[in-house]
C-alpha cells in the first residue's frame, strides 16, 4: 500500500458531498487506505480569465473542515504552493519527484472531467504517469458510450481500455459547486449539501455572497 499514491484533484470551490461520497467510494473498491485532497491554485481547464470564487486559503480550510476526523481522508496544498496555473502533468511529475518513480500514483476525476481529458496538457503523458479513476456523475454518466467513443479518436485501443477499466460505479450525487455558490448568492441554504462545518465556515467568512 506505501507505494501508491492516490490523489482526487479539484477546485474544490467548494468541497460538497460529492466529492467526499466519491472518494469514499473510491477507497472502499480498490481498498485504498488513504486518499489525498488537492486543490488546484487555478483550474488549467476553464480559460484564462476564470479565478475560483474563495482563495485557495480558503478552499484548502474548507477541505481540512470537511475532512477533519476521517482516517482515510487528507488534504495537499502541493498544487496550491506551486501558485501558478499548473497542469495536472506538472503536478505528477512533482510528486513523482518528491516520491520518487516508483510509486503508483492514482488521478481520481468525475466522468465530465474524463470527457475533456483530449484538452488536458500533454494527456498522453498524463494517462502514462498515472492511472485515472473515474467517477460517476450526473447527467454525464448517461453518456459513457460516447465519451469513450470520442476517446478512441485521441488515444490507443489499449490506452482506451485502461481507462474504461478505470470507471467505476460509485453513488450519483448531483451536487456541484457551481449549485452550491449560485444557492449562496440567492440566499437560500445549502445545508446537507456540503459537511455543516463547511456550511459554518462559508457563511462565517461571507463567501459566494
Ligand atoms: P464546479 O461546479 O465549480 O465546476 P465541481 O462541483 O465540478 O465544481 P470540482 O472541484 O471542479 O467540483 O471537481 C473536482 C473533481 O470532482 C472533478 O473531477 C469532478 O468531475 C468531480 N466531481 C465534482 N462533483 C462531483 C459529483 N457530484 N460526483 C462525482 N464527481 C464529482
Amino acid at each position: 500500500m506505501n507505494n501508491q499514491i492516490v490523489i482526487f484533484g479539484g477546485t474544490f470551490d467548494p468541497i460538497h458531498h460529492g466529492h467526499l461520497i466519491s472518494a469514499r467510494a473510491v477507497a472502499e473498491h480498490f481498498g485504498f487506505e488513504k486518499i489525498t485532497f488537492m486543490p488546484t491554485y487555478q483550474p488549467p481547464h476553464k480559460g484564462e480569465d476564470y479565478h475560483p470564487a474563495a482563495s485557495p486559503e480558503d478552499r484548502l480550510q474548507m477541505i481540512k473542515l470537511a475532512i477533519a476526523n476521517e482516517e482515510i481522508f487528507d488534504v495537499s496544498d502541493l498544487e496550491i504552493t506551486l501558485a501558478k496555473r499548473n497542469y495536472t502533468y506538472d503536478t505528477l511529475l512533482a510528486l513523482h519527484e518528491r516520491f520518487g518513480t516508483d510509486k503508483t500514483i492514482f488521478w481520481i476525476i468525475g466522468i465530465d472531467m474524463l470527457e475533456e481529458l483530449p484538452n488536458w496538457y500533454n494527456a498522453q503523458q498524463v494517462i502514462e504517469l498515472a492511472r485515472l479513476i473515474t467517477v460517476a456523475r450526473p447527467p454525464f454518466n448517461k453518456r459513457i458510450s460516447s465519451i469513450l467513443e470520442k476517446l478512441r479518436q485521441y488515444f490507443s485501443a489499449e490506452q482506451v481500455k485502461r481507462l474504461e477499466e478505470g470507471i467505476i460505479s460509485t453513488p450519483l450525487i448531483d451536487i456541484s459547486s457551481t449549485e452550491i455558490r449560485s444557492r449562496i448568492s440567492k440566499g437560500e441554504s445549502i445545508r446537507y449539501l456540503t459537511p455543516d462545518s463547511v456550511v459554518d465556515y462559508i457563511l462565517s467568512k461571507g463567501l459566494y455572497r
